[in-house]
């Protein structure tokens, strides 16, 4: 007798072994745990978003100046609309991703999120099995409160982020919500 999923070679009767077994109570437990501790995604605001795009910004009116002082009418009105057009697909693209990732901390376990157009990510790591949780900032993002909040996870390699872990861009309030974050993994599970 073999075991049905890892092919362990069975001491006793039944289907699955006793690492399997374990494994599966484990899953089973980690099922139950629905109570929502904490929840977010990432932050998406305008004026964020225009503090990355500065360039483009600067751009559009170095060349509106160009343009009107040539007196081109035309020119200018179509600097404008390729300004208005392709702000509104990078802000459009930009409020998806915010969204597109979100995280819940449960009792026992943390729950990753990722959907955008048609991909679709869903990563449970358990508490137990986490390696080291941090933020990293940007000067910008230091300014707004926001910070990219890196998971890791067991067998994950130091600043990799997504072997084994996941990384949710622009967490609003980065450093109150690792403490919360602390809170819950920290006394039960570490
Ligand atoms: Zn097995």
């Amino acid at each position: 007798m073999k075991c049905r999923i890892c092919g362990a070679p069975l001491k006793k009767e039944g289907d699955i072994c006793t690492n399997c077994y374990k494994k599966y109570q484990e899953e089973e437990e980690l099922k139950k745990d629905t109570k929502e501790v904490l929840k977010f995604n990432g932050k998406y605001s305008i004026a964020y978003e225009f503090t990355k795009y500065a360039w483009i910004i600067a751009i559009f009116i170095l060349s509106s100046i160009v343009c009107i002082s040539a007196g081109g009418i035309l020119e200018e009105f179509l600097l404008i609309l390729i300004f208005v057009i392709l702000m509104g697909f990078l802000l459009f693209i930009d409020k998806r991703l915010a969204i597109a990732r979100k995280v819940v901390f449960y009792e026992k376990k943390v729950v990753y999120t990722f959907n955008f157009l048609f991909i679709n990510t869903e990563k449970v790591v358990k508490y137990s099995d986490l390696t080291d949780v941090t933020y990293y900032q940007t000067f910008r993002q230091k300014r707004f409160g926001y910070g990219d909040l890196c998971v890791y996870a067991k067998g994950a390699f130091p600043g990799t982020t997504l072997l084994n872990g996941f990384q949710i861009k622009n967490v609003e309030n980065v450093k109150e919500v690792l403490e919360a974050i602390g809170q819950i993994i920290g006394p039960n599970n570490k």
